[in-house]
């Protein structure tokens, strides 16, 4: 990532460094500022994830759910700037035989992870954009479920190294039909 403010922001890592402790012109840390900028950029990429480009719908004899399960994701927790991951389970019901290419659920995962977040919000973010109306998808329903390991809560805080928080955000059928909904849970708790 080669930004106008490269330097600023590599003057930024070294304060942080120096406020830390430490030395940035150590030999270990001399180089640290510009791989730091360079690994934000992935990690933060989803902040150029225009989730309309992954809408390019196919017609299709489906009409059943389409699910993929344990996709895993990297995001970073808005209140402590420090990882949660973990596993995402994704699904939607077809209207009208209208579908996305597979991997376009993981895609839709990865974009809206790789910002600051919480977990809450990816879910919901997912579901809205392929509830959305400004594609022609028009799903009759859409789900999200994630499971993930808050290292804000593992390496510091409560210090609880196993817990691992669920969240999900369901609409249209998976909402309102408890059979539909309870077809999704039992697809993601099967595999
Ligand atoms: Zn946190």
């Amino acid at each position: 990532m080669i930004h106008p403010d490269f330097e600023n922001a590599h003057d930024v890592v070294r304060k942080i460094i120096t406020l830390m402790g430490d030395d940035p012109d150590r030999d270990g840390l001399k180089e640290t500022p510009t791989r730091v900028l360079r690994s934000f950029g992935e990690l933060f990429s989803g902040y150029r994830f225009r989730p309309e480009e992954v809408f390019k719908i196919f017609q299709e004899q489906a009409d059943e759910m389409v699910v993929i399960t344990d996709i895993e994701f990297y995001s970073t927790c808005e209140h402590h700037l420090v990882p949660f991951y973990g596993k995402g389970h994704v699904a939607y019901i077809p209207y009208a035989g209208k579908v996305i290419g597979a991997s376009k659920l993981p895609r839709l995962l990865e974009g809206f992870s790789r910002r600051l977040q919480i977990q809450e919000r990816i879910c919901r973010q997912v579901t809205d954009a392929l509830m959305s109306l400004k594609h022609g998808l028009k799903p009759r329903g859409a789900a999200c479920v994630l499971e993930a390991k808050h290292l804000c809560m593992c390496s510091r805080g409560v210090g609880k190294q196993n817990a691992v928080m669920r969240t999900s955000s369901l609409e249209g059928v998976f909402k309102d039909d408890p059979a539909t909904r309870a077809e999704f849970y039992h697809a993601i708790k099967s595999l």
